[in-house]
């Protein structure tokens, strides 16, 4: 059998770094390349101790910076720099998989370019299939790329699947679980003052900024039930949301017969990212199993719909057109953003969301050209808003 070889879109980030973690423990991928915007020095490092045969950075400047460190210490990686470099990287023929994990909707167009490009495409991005939808999904067909998921919930239902993305007559529903985050049990009218450390702050999960905020607000969850409706071909009314404190089951599936199948494990990405790296096979990932006499309680809950008034509106989104889940994606990544650097209040998150989707005229997006360009808009009409609040 040939080497697989990878390309790590996003290799500076959290899921970037359990990638690299799982992988130099198995040593079976060839790393073809690694990529980040900013991080240039940890990038350096990273190139030094891997070796991919491509670096690619968003900017000029650090690009020529690395480039010549590298060069200096005897490296014969090549940097490369800018947007069209990640879709080179992400789409080359040596490439067998491309592990997505850029945080937002800047991560679609490589992540497209690889789906295009057959490849066996791991999704952490999930904004990219949100935006994309039924575009994403095609092109996953005509291509005969493989698309395997990341995201813990939807690895986990996956899994249940019996490794299937098939979702027969005998599934009854699909149980996606979310911890609630750190604002779980926060007084609602103290929610006013919450900070974005205090948002940063998940009882279970070590993320990146952008996603921990999206947890405290359940937005990640309401992204997840967009994205587990076009990976698993069903509709949103088939998925619940189910609230697990403790984050042991990552998700279930219920069967017509009254069997539910759970995927269970600690809460730790590098389980699902060794699961999708070996697939169809097993490896070791460094996560220990469960101590099942020592966990104190595994409790479930419904969802409150006024503490978390996103997870409402992403159900809505979910069954209208596409154009209404990249508003929504990028009205998300823009307020969190505000709320992260320039100090829009935390609630304002939600209110924010929920004008731009309302107000964004619809339109019918039949390419990736239409999303981009719409997702553009709804950016545009974010920062309108943002700016006319203060
Ligand atoms: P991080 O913020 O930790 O990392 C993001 C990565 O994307 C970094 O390598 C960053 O580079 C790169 N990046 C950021 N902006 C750009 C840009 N404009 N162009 C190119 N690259 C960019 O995020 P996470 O690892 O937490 O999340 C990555 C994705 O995985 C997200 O979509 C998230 O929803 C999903 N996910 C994450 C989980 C987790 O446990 N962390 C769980 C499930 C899904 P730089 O360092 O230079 O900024
Ligand atoms: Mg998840």
């Amino acid at each position: 059998m040939s080497r697989k070889s990878i390309t790590i879109l996003g290799a500076t980030g959290s899921i970037g770094a359990s990638t690299l973690a799982v992988l130099e423990a198995s040593r079976d991928f060839d790393i073809y390349a690694l990529t980040a915007h900013q991080s240039a020095e940890e990038l350096l490092e990273l190139c030094l101790r891997y070796k991919p045969r491509f670096a690619v950075l968003g900017a000029e400047a650090a690009g020529q910076q690395i480039a010549t460190s590298l060069r200096a210490q005897g490296s014969r990686t090549e940097v490369l720099v800018g947007a069209e470099a990640l879709k080179r990287v992400a789409s080359a023929p040596e490439v067998t998989h491309v592990m997505a994990a850029i945080v937002g909707g800047v991560g679609l167009p490589p992540t497209f370019a690889a789906v295009q490009a057959g490849k066996t495409v791991l999704l952490a991005n999930k904004e990219a299939l949100v935006m994309a939808g039924s575009i994403f999904m095609t092109a996953v067909e005509r291509s005969n790329a493989k698309l395997l998921p990341v995201d813990s919930e939807h690895n986990a239902i996956f899994q249940c699947l019996g490794q299937s993305t098939t979702v027969g007559p005998s599934v009854n529903r699909i149980l996606l679980t979310g911890s609630g985050g750190p604002f779980l049990r926060t007084p609602i009218d103290s929610l006013a003052d919450v900070t974005p450390e205090d948002a940063c702050r998940h009882p279970n999960w070590d993320m990146g900024r952008k996603i921990s905020v999206d947890s405290a607000t359940m937005m990640n969850k309401g992204l997840e039930l967009i994205e587990a409706a076009w990976l698993f071909g069903v509709p949103a009314d088939k998925i619940e949301f189910l609230i697990h404190p403790q984050s042991i089951v990552h998700s279930m599936v219920e069967f017509i017969d009254g069997s539910v199948v759970a995927q269970m494990g600690q809460p730790d990405m590098r389980t699902p990212i060794a699961h999708v790296l070996a697939y169809p096979d097993r490896q070791v990932s460094g996560v220990s199993g469960l101590d099942f006499a020592a966990l104190a309680d595994l409790s479930f809950e419904t969802p409150d719909y006024q503490r978390f008034p996103l997870l409402g509106l992403a159900r809505r989104v979910a069954s209208e057109p596409l154009c209404q889940a990249v508003a929504l994606n990028a009205a998300n990544e823009m307020a969190v953003a505000a709320f992260l650097d320039a100090g829009l209040p935390y609630r304002e998150i939600a209110t924010t969301i929920e004008q731009v989707v309302s107000l964004i005229p619809r339109k019918e997006l039949l390419c990736i050209d239409d999303v981009l360009d719409y997702d553009h808009e709804a950016r545009s009409l974010t920062t309108e808003l943002l700016s006319t609040d203060d």
